[in-house]
């Protein structure tokens, strides 16, 4: 436990790094205050007086807590944060130095943009970018340095960030449902908020293990590694009772979560061994993504400090479940109203039931959207494996919405099966009331009693892109409603043929089954819905003419934005697969095959000095012919895979080079983990080169 926490309570610390509304409403003057909360809640631009008053203020605080640097924090197509820091520093003609921090530097800087992925922009803005500063997400203190949370984007204005599109996006949610909200007579909201809240999964493992891994290091995830003799088969780790290395470790890295303004609220041991999961109280969606991105930061750096390793890789263990993140998302009003709230009596809530019609329109129609925002190398192992939902994008609303939506299709009354209750049978404990909008664990989204569950993302994944297309395409459905309703004279029965017919069309994507089953992807095909199996499937529907125009009407993305964003989705795909071939190849040729080389010698030996004294040697002759075998086929194995990964670079950049690292070079790859990992499993496991799965899994 650090000092400054030993003998306080949370809220004695909570926030104390961050350059809070609290700490501006104390520090700045009261005018200038004012202007920065205007600029917070509605978006205006900061004079450049306004701007040095903050920035002053903000170097203060910064200095007094330790800083001696700043930087502008971005979030650029790489998928972790960027920062370059600056000292506060500036010389004065005595040789010494003042500490300064002006407004020009707080609101926007110049960094090198040449070496971030910008996917053919590049030519095109001469390497230069531009980040500046998100007021409405607050500067924060970590390893003496000042961060400013910033959008990135080049010297022509393109965008180059995760940050900028998820902003645009939220700014057209909440105009288009606005319009919804002033047909339902609502006046006094000004401003329309999606919020987020993702549940965070990942591994722990022991930092000594971890760096006898290659593959672990470079990868993030075993490329080899025979199954531990136990799983998670016995559901024991599960909520399980957390050890105290891993509840020292929980414990500190709340408090510098905390520390930092996020507030982590819950946690617990997930469903593989080794695995645990954090969540949030949810936030405004852009908070929340800056969050997260600091979360997984945090995470991985507060390990090191327990002699652990964090694993955000989608799957750093094959034959357990890997890691996922729950997207937490709804959508609600300045004026305190959950928009997805539907309420005692949903089936008389026409606004829910507008938001929710919407919402079903939405997804259905731009599932592949959805589908490509959860894309990645990593997930693709998780995605339809049974531990995660399927490819194919439904949606999950429960029986009784399910009911109310029947019943205004039909036309007929909703009958309301009243409010339930379970009755445990000991009368000690409460009666429960039964939850009306139950669960289902295997839906992709999933409705869950007053927001939505996007449950596709990958454990290390930003949140920005799933949200910036979750809120783009919702505010494409309301804007097509607002359109057809502000028109009509009669709006109660505009309202209720619109409702009807959109379910009509788009109830084909509502499924409350189980959806890691064989039998719902047969029916999915039925239904016409989408099966984008891996990340070369789905990422091509990017730039389909339709979702192109949507995201243009809205100036999210450009035509040119959208495209580059492909190119590097799909250029990073290939790199991921061809460093996981090039590590798999060199642990194969360093040392597994010399290991199955010695190893079979020291056989062959035992057998030799059996025979010289007359003792039967069978056992040594079978076990070194296995082997030997074995290891031909790995020799033989690693040598394909090395020429599948040349023939690689001869392919052409984008998607067929995509698609032939996954179906040629990932496919071998997976030949030749089974080859090695039969191996492992004849050889002693002091002989073995790589620690084993049993240590890896159990020894935190
Ligand atoms: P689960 O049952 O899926 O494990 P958790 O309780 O772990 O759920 O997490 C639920 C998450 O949903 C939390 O992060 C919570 O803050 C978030 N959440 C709750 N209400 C909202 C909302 N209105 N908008 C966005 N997220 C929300
Ligand atoms: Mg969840």
């Amino acid at each position: 436990m650090s000092e400054q926490t030993k003998t306080k309570t949370v809220s004695d610390f909570f926030g104390c790094n961050v350059f809070s509304d609290k700490v501006m409403r104390e520090r700045l003057p009261k005018n200038v205050y004012k202007s920065v909360q205007k600029t917070r809640q509605l978006g205006i631009a900061l004079d450049q007086d306004v701007a040095d008053v903050v920035a002053n203020a903000m170097k203060d605080w910064a200095v007094e807590k330790g800083a001696t640097h700043y930087t502008h924090w971005f979030q650029p197509m790489t998928g972790v944060t960027a920062e370059k820091h600056d000292a506060f520093i500036s010389p004065t003609p005595d040789g010494n130095v003042i500490l300064e921090f002006s407004g020009k530097e707080l609101v926007k800087g110049e960094p090198d943009a040449s070496s971030f992925p910008s996917g053919g922009l590049r030519a095109t803005f001469e390497a230069r970018g531009y980040t500046a500063w998100d007021p409405t997400s607050c500067a924060f203190i970590k390893d003496n340095s000042l961060y400013i949370p910033t959008a990135f984007c080049s010297y022509t204005g393109e965008i180059l960030d995760k940050k900028t599109p998820l902003l645009r996006s939220m700014e057209v949610v909440s105009e288009q449902a606005l319009r919804i909200l002033r047909l339902f007579g609502n006046t006094t909201a000004t401003r329309v908020t999606t919020t987020v809240g993702p549940e965070q999964e990942y591994f722990l493992i022991d930092k000594k293990l971890y760096e006898e891994r290659e593959d672990l290091i470079l990868t993030g995830r075993t490329l080899f590694g025979a199954k531990a003799p136990k799983g998670q088969e016995l559901e024991d780790h599960y909520f399980g009772n957390i050890n105290q290395r891993v509840s020292d470790y929980m414990k500190d890295l709340d408090e510098e979560l905390w520390k930092l303004g996020i507030y982590a609220k819950t946690k617990h041991n997930e469903v593989a061994p080794a695995q645990h999961e954090l969540a949030p109280v949810f936030t405004t969606s852009n908070i929340a993504a800056d969050h997260n991105q600091l979360t997984m930061e945090i995470m991985k750096k507060t390990a090191l400090k327990h002699g652990l390793v964090c694993l955000l890789h989608e799957k750093p263990f094959a034959g357990v479940n890997g890691s996922g993140k729950h997207n937490n998302w709804s959508i609600s009003a300045n004026d305190g109203q959950n928009l997805l709230d539907p309420g005692d009596t949903p089936q008389d809530n026409m606004q829910f039931l507008t938001f929710l019609c919407a919402i079903i329109k939405a997804v259905d129609e731009y599932a592949p959207l959805l589908r490509l925002s959860a894309a990645s190398a990593g997930n693709d192992h998780r995605l339809g494996a049974n531990e995660a939902p399927p490819a194919v994008i439904s949606m999950f609303i429960g029986s009784e919405l399910e009911g109310v939506i029947d019943a205004l299709e039909n036309g007929t009354v909703y009958q309301s099966v009243g409010n339930q209750s379970f009755e445990i049978g000991v009368d000690a404990l409460p009666n429960f009331p039964k939850d009306s909008t139950d669960r289902n664990r295997t839906s992709p989204f999933a409705f869950t009693g007053n927001k939505f569950e996007f449950r596709m993302l990958g454990s290390a994944d930003s949140i920005s892109c799933t949200n910036t297309i979750l809120n783009t395409i919702v505010a494409e459905v309301l804007s097509e409603f607002a359109d057809e309703l502000e028109k009509a004279d009669d709006f109660d029965s505009a309202l209720r043929a619109l409702l009807v017919k959109t379910i009509k069309e788009h109830k084909r994507v509502i499924f409350n089954g189980n959806g890691y089953s064989d039998e719902w992807l047969a029916e999915a095909e039925k239904r016409g819905l989408p099966n984008l199996v891996s990340t070369v499937d789905a990422l091509p529907e990017y730039t389909n003419e339709k979702y192109v125009t949507m995201f243009e009407k809205f100036k999210v993305y450009t035509a040119t934005e959208i495209e580059s964003r492909t190119e590097i989705l799909l250029e990073n795909y290939s790199k991921v697969i061809n460093i996981e071939a090039l590590t798999m190849l060199d642990i194969a040729k360093k040392k597994i095959i010399p290991c199955c080389i010695s190893y079979t010698k020291g056989i062959c030996d035992a057998a030799a000095s059996k025979n010289s004294i007359g003792v039967d040697s069978s056992v040594e002759t079978q076990l070194a012919s296995k082997l030997s075998s074995l290891t031909e086929g790995i020799v033989k194995e690693t040598d394909t895979l090395d020429k599948k990964v040349i023939a690689a670079q001869g392919k052409e950049e984008g998607l067929e080079m995509a698609k032939f690292y996954r179906e040629e070079v990932f496919a071998q790859m997976q030949t030749l983990r089974a080859l090695v990992d039969e191996t492992e499993m004849n050889v002693s496991e002091d002989a073995w080169p790589l620690p084993s799965y049993s240590k890896l899994l159990f020894t935190v």
